[in-house]
């Protein structure tokens, strides 16, 4: 344990919460399957960052994560990589990951580095660019090919916000919400009303959320604390930077 606690410190990791499983050293450390690690190594990328060391064996868990890592320092492979292992393959089920994220360019980058990632695989990995054709193709009568969507919080929920709602999100097992810091930004009620309603139809029992942020933020980590059962924090650098 003492051996662990350096480990983390030389690292500059930081976690509060119960029980937490040891950071990894090398991605062969990780509890993933090796197409996964090939694919990792084919993006190039020979060691884990510390947020991924420390993050990825924690959501293998299945535990609910609030991670804080300075910009740059591969917070989209930390929370991919998990949701990649645990979807495993391709299903019939709907969306069974949503990643929602500040602007529709990272979308895009975040769907490309998931396209990357779980190559071999065959995932249907969806963002909604023209809302039309998501209109029609989301819905209860849709064939539910489709694994993993990657948008902005604005357009997921103008498709709930139809009637019936266009899009079902029963089958959601991990919600990821990716620059935290900036959805919660200037005190806007709005992103935490969107997040009531997504949370809403995120209504699988055993749904779970990650929190990524750049910065450590009152108001993100208060609504954690408030929304997360079995909370882990982990925090890379300086803890009020
Ligand atoms: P963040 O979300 O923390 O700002 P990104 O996930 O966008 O950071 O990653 C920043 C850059 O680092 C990207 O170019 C990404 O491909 C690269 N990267 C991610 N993980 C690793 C790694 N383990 N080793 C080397 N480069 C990495
Ligand atoms: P973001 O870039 O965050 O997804 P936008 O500012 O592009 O958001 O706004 C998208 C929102 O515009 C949708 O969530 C929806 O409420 C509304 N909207 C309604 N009809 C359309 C349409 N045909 N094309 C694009 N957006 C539409
Ligand atoms: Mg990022």
């Amino acid at each position: 344990q003492e051996e662990i606690n350096h480990y983390r410190n030389v690292n500059n990791i930081s976690v509060v919460g119960r029980h937490i499983p040891n950071p990894a050293r090398v991605f062969s450390d990780l509890n993933i399957d090796k197409d996964i690690q090939e694919n990792l190594i084919k993006c190039g990328y020979s060691e884990p960052t510390p947020i991924q060391k420390q993050g990825v064996p924690v959501m293998l868990e299945g535990r609910q994560l609030l991670a804080c890592a300075p910009t740059g320092s591969g917070k989209t492979a930390a929370f991919l990589v998990p949701i990649i292992q645990h979807l495993n393959g391709p299903q019939k089920q709907g969306f069974r990951a949503l990643i929602l994220c500040p602007t529709r360019e990272l979308a895009s980058q975040t769907q490309r580095e998931c396209v990357k990632l779980s190559e071999g695989r065959g995932f249907k990995i969806h963002i909604i660019s023209k809302i039309k054709k998501a209109l029609t193709q989301y819905g209860s009568k849709s064939n539910k090919k489709y694994d993993i969507l990657i948008t902005t919080p604005n357009r997921l929920c103008f498709l709930l916000n139809q009637e019936p709602p266009a899009i079902d999100l029963s089958s959601i097992q991990w919600l990821v919400i990716d620059e935290a810091d900036k959805l919660f930004e200037d005190g806007s009620r709005s992103f935490r009303d969107q997040l009531q309603q997504i949370l809403k139809a995120c209504d699988n029992s055993d749904r779970k959320i990650a929190m990524f942020s750049a910065t450590h933020t009152p108001v993100v980590a208060k609504w954690c604390v408030h929304n997360m059962v079995g909370l882990v924090r982990v925090t890379v650098g300086h803890k009020n930077a």
